[in-house]
């Protein structure tokens, strides 16, 4: 039976490893379990995965819903693909693993993405040059005020770049229960276009590669440029790239003949990686106390220990004014933030 545990202590449930604390806290390991969970918080309720896309500033006056609802299944679909089913409570990677054991391609350049397998649609998880929404199928969640159950199919959920419809409008309002993904057959062609991958599985000599070596070759790489978050406290990109107008571009490659663009969606504007524009700023790794821009990647803010949530976004709003005063490109946080000064809890 789940039952709410009073006045806890979410450090174990964040990889900042934030020392913070929750009004209550309550394990959720089924979804017939959420009802009396709702009927009984006496205050707002939040949802927490791996605590790996979040920033707590401050004791948090909510009542934290920790999802850890079980099970991964899979069944043929008539188009040849597989529907495979897992509970928003699955560690991702652990998906990710199990599909690929399954002879099942389409994940795998999101291997080692820490987190849920509930929490990824919520900024459509994105890696490697492949985002959730390119196998998702649909998901199931729970309204948190309602207690009634929706379905929302890949329309109902405007994917965007690291962004979709619950991180929106349905913010803090459901509890994602299940996600379900079409996937294909392992002899599905791999993308390996994206960074170092190519070059990585080269080195190994592999020539025809598949599902599981791009994973293989995915967590090789990721592995030795981010924090492990078991060791150094983190929650991956703080900041999203910016999309800026193709003529801001421009203009900017004038003064600044390196500065990478990228494709987006609109022909009018242009991506380009904060974490370029945050080390040409000088950040890259300076540390304000125990906290600090990591010296390997300059998007990923870090706590060395002991750093307070507010000590890091007093950290991520300074880099903020250093981008914008440089490049006058406004960076916005990828990161949730969960109490502090302004926020809502
Ligand atoms: P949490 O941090 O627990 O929650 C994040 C938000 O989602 C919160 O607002 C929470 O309320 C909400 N939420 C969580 N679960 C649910 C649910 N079941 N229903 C409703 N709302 C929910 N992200 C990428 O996209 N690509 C990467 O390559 C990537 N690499 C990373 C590398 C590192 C080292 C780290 C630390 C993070 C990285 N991230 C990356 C960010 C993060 O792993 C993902 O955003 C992940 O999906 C977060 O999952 P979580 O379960 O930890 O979510
Ligand atoms: P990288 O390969 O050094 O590239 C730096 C940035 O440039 C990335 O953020 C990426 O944008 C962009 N980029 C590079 N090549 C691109 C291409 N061919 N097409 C479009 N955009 C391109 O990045 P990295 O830091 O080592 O990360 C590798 C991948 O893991 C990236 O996809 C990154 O998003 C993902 N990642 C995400 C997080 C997170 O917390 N969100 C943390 C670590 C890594 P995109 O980010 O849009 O891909």
């Amino acid at each position: 039976m789940a039952y709410w545990q009073p006045y806890t202590t979410l450090r174990p449930y964040n990889t900042f490893g934030i020392d913070v604390q929750a009004q209550a806290l309550a394990q959720v390991t089924a979804v017939e379990q959420i009802p009396r969970l709702v009927a009984t918080a006496a205050g707002p309720l939040r949802v927490l995965g791996g605590g790996s896309n979040i920033l707590l500033c401050t004791d948090i006056d909510a009542w934290v819903l920790h999802n850890r609802i079980p099970g991964i299944t899979a069944e043929p679909l008539p188009n040849g693909n597989t529907l495979v089913a897992a509970g928003g409570g699955v560690v991702w990677h652990e998906l990710v693993q199990w599909t690929l054991g399954a002879g099942l391609a389409g994940l795998e350049n999101l291997s080692l993405i820490p987190g849920t397998v509930g929490a990824a649609p919520i900024q459509n998880i994105g890696a490697y040059g492949v985002e959730l929404q390119d196998v998702f199928s649909h998901l199931e969640a729970i309204d948190l005020a309602s207690g009634k159950m929706h379905v929302f199919r890949r329309e109902d959920c405007a994917f965007g770049y690291r962004d979709s419809i619950f991180k929106r409008e349905f913010r803090d309002r459901l509890l994602i229960t299940r996600v379900y993904f079409q996937l294909h057959s392992s002899l599905f062609e791999v993308n390996t276009a994206y960074g170092a991958i190519a070059q990585q599985l080269n080195d190994w000599g592999i020539t025809h590669p598949q599902a599981r070596d791009v994973s293989r070759a995915v967590v090789y790489i990721r592995s030795t440029k981010l924090p492990d978050p078991a060791k150094v406290g983190n929650a991956g990109s703080f900041f999203k790239n910016p999309t800026i107008p193709n003529e801001q571009w421009l203009a900017l490659r004038e003064r600044f003949p390196q500065l990478p663009a990228y494709p987006t969606d609109s022909p009018e504007r242009v991506k380009v990686p904060a974490g370029w524009l945050i080390e040409q700023a000088g950040w890259k790794g300076i540390r304000r106390g125990n906290a600090g821009v990591y010296p390997l990647q300059a998007l990923v803010l870090v706590n060395y220990g002991g750093a307070t949530g507010d000590e890091i976004w007093h950290l991520a709003q300074e880099v903020m004014a250093s981008v914008n005063q440089a490049f006058g490109i406004t960076l916005e946080p990828e990161v949730n933030i969960w109490g502090g000064k302004g926020k809502k809890i």
